[in-house]
């Protein structure tokens, strides 16, 4: 079957794309391989999405992807290996191999590591990257997040309600995320600022007990016994599958005005492409002018 664009990826870019393709007459599939919604899926409250007071990311994810498919949009499991083109494109995945005369990418970006020893010993075992996933298995305990962006700011307050105490390790003494998060965090009483602070190990048994950090300034080395670590020290784009030549430096997606790269038909939206603000209302706009910019090639 040959579709019409081929979306990869199920976040807001993604599927208000898919919103905006289908309503064009387009159609349609949208490749994901985890759950739909992408990031926001691991975010407890979105409280800046204008319209919508307050939302869980999982069910706001839902709504979008469940309004995607009312217009008709497919949804294909698979998990991207390659993209190749001839007249059309061809999108290989990992089980099957998909046919469109367009591609829109929206596949976001994946948590950075912090690549410290520990790190990868211990995931799952009190190393997470998801808060909303593993929190309240850590009740009463005591715990770590590593980071002064939002991500960590907003997780941090999630997590508080948990934790006995949480310690919040940033490299720096100003945090980079917004300032009402930067207000609360200070206002929360079971967490403590660990400033000035870069982690240097993550030891344990055979579950996590300590994390080791250094403070900048003074080189002095603390041992925070805790049982959980959350690093949210940013992201990177997940375009693996793409040719070097449709990126930057960084593997972000390089597009023009009307979100198409320097290979015709190949689009781009949300968190994968060169921006400074990367946020659902972003990202879910991105995918409206792609949407609309596809439908308008394909008339031509
Ligand atoms: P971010 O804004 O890139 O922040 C990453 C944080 O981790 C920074 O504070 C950085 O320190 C620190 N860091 C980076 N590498 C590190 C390392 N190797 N060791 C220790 N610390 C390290 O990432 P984010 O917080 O995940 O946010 C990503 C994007 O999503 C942002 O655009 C953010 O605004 C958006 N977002 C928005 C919301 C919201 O609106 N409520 C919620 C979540 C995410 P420095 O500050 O010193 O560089």
């Amino acid at each position: 079957m040959l579709y019409d664009v081929i979306i990869i990826g199920g976040g807001p870019a993604g599927l208000n794309a898919a919103i905006y393709a289908c309503r064009a007459g387009l159609k349609v599939g949208i490749v994901e391989k985890d759950a739909p919604g992408g990031k926001m899926v691991k975010t407890e409250k979105i409280e800046n999405y204008i319209g919508v007071p307050a939302v869980n990311g999982a069910e706001l994810g839902l709504k979008m992807f469940n309004q995607a498919t009312s217009f008709g949009a497919e949804y294909l499991y698979g998990d991207v290996q390659k993209i190749e083109k001839e007249d059309s494109f061809k999108v290989i995945c990992d089980s099957d191999t998909y046919e469109s005369k367009r591609i829109i990418v929206a596949t976001g970006t994946s948590e950075r590591k912090l690549g410290i020893p520990g790190e990868d010993k211990f995931y799952g075992r009190g190393i997470s990257y998801c808060a909303v996933c593993d929190g309240a298995l850590y009740k009463d305990q005591d715990m770590a997040v590593i980071g002064g962006g939002n991500s960590a700011l907003q997780e941090a307050l999630y997590l508080s309600r948990f934790a006995r105490k949480i310690y919040l390790i940033h490299r720096r003494d100003g945090f980079r995320g917004e300032e009402i998060l930067a207000k609360r965090i200070k206002e929360t009483p079971n967490i403590e600022l660990v400033l000035n602070a870069i982690p240097l190990s993550i030891n344990g048994q055979a579950k996590v007990n300590e994390i080791v950090v250094q403070n900048v300034l003074n080189k002095e080395q603390r041992n925070l016994e805790v049982a959980v670590i959350f690093p949210f020290i940013g992201f990177d784009p997940a375009t693996s599958f793409l040719p070097k030549e449709v990126l930057d430096e960084r593997g972000y997606i390089k597009v023009d005005k009307n979100y198409e790269t320097n290979i015709k038909g190949l689009y781009a939206a949300g968190d994968c492409v060169p921006k400074d603000l990367r946020q659902v209302i972003t990202a879910a706009s991105d995918g409206a002018i792609a949407a609309t910019k596809v439908a308008q090639s394909l008339e031509k």
